[in-house]
């Protein structure tokens, strides 16, 4: 019998008979796992209304090998998120963050930046405007952390220096790739400069939370130059750059990313 506990974020529950939760996190030692939290509903005491989707907690488990369902033991609340359920546009933009998260993620891999990065990117959204520069940089970040991180300035098949227009992101998901292979690379769309030039502004966001040296990562360096890219971004700009990136991930993602969708859904009808 093993025993642990690890901090880790609520990605998705869902109830289990008459009073268990099937709890799905992202945690920090462990990576992703899911366990059951047996008398979750009922359990003031072990968890106190701690296992609902967002919520950054310290985890107390028990398994009996690798194998087997994990059993959840305790759970207390690390940091409260004051805003994130307040209004659809956070609740949407942080289950984005999820849902991400947990569809680039294999169960028990582990990468504790992937963990610091969405714990930086939910404490972003809970304190300030949520913003689309704030998923951007996200999901770049998700990129880097996954060994697909992006360069901007070169093209990704044959790394010349990319000197604009006629750049195109093809549906490959390699990467920003210049005129000259756009036409042997299949399907795609063009980007327009400006919109590469803020790419290249979020990518040196994203830089600045993996220094190159041997200085630990720092999820929240990630986002220190949200405000200043989010003040340049018009609205044309920001859905440009939304397409562009989905491109990117789509190879990376499994399943299609749907928390967006439903959001966006909601605000039309309404
Ligand atoms: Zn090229």
């Amino acid at each position: 019998m093993r025993t642990g506990s690890t901090p880790a974020i609520v990605l998705r529950t869902r109830e289990f008979g008459e009073s268990d939760k099937i709890v799905t996190v992202l945690s920090r030692s462990e990576g992703k796992f899911t366990g059951i939290a047996k008398g979750a509903k009922r359990s003031r005491r072990r968890f106190a209304g701690t296992l609902e989707i967002f919520a950054h907690v310290d985890l107390a488990y028990r398994q009996k090998s690798e194998t087997a369902l994990c059993f959840l033991e305790r759970a207390i609340l690390i940091r409260p998120w004051r805003r994130l359920v307040t209004s659809l546009e956070r609740y949407g933009a942080a289950s984005h963050v999820v849902e991400l998260a947990d569809k680039m993620t294999a169960d028990r891999e582990v990468g504790d930046e992937i963990y610091a990065l969405v714990v930086a990117a939910l404490a972003q959204l809970d304190e300030r405007p949520p913003s689309a520069t704030t998923l951007r940089l996200f999901e770049l970040a998700a990129l880097a952390a996954s060994g697909y991180r992006q360069d901007f300035e070169r093209c990704a098949v044959c790394r010349d220096t990319l000197c604009g227009g006629g750049l195109r992101v093809p549906f490959s998901g390699t990467g920003l790739v210049c005129r000259r292979c756009a036409d042997r690379e299949q399907g795609g769309a063009g980007i327009s400069d400006a919109a590469v030039a803020l790419l290249v502004r979020l990518q040196a966001g994203v830089e600045q939370g993996f220094p190159s040296d041997d200085t630990r990562f720092d999820a929240t360096a990630t986002f220190a130059d949200e405000e200043a890219i989010e003040a340049d971004t018009s609205p044309r700009l920001a859905s440009e750059l939304r397409r562009a990136v989905a491109t990117l991930l789509e190879p990376h993602v499994r399943g299609r990313l749907r928390a967006l969708d439903s959001i966006r859904a909601l605000h039309t009808a309404g």
